[in-house]
């Protein structure tokens, strides 16, 4: 009886601090904040904007596709 209500608090309260994780960790991943823009860059032909990773560099331009990267030549 009272064993079931403190676990069931204590689910409670576990389920708020997962989700308070969730909260404090989200905004930094989906949210365009200033790091997330550092890491995108646009690209010169269409204007994508793509992970520079993932990027194609030509000099100082940036494209989505060595497609684009060609049709811009
Ligand atoms: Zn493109």
């Amino acid at each position: 009886m009272f064993g079931i209500r403190v676990l069931i608090f204590l689910l409670g309260i576990a389920l708020v601090v997962w989700i308070l994780f969730r909260l404090a960790r989200s905004p930094s991943i989906e949210k365009p904040g200033k790091k997330q823009v550092d890491d995108m860059v646009r690209c010169a032909r269409c204007g994508t904007f793509v992970p520079r990773s993932e990027a194609i560099h030509e000099g100082d331009r940036d494209y989505c596709s060595t497609q684009h990267r060609d049709e811009d030549r």
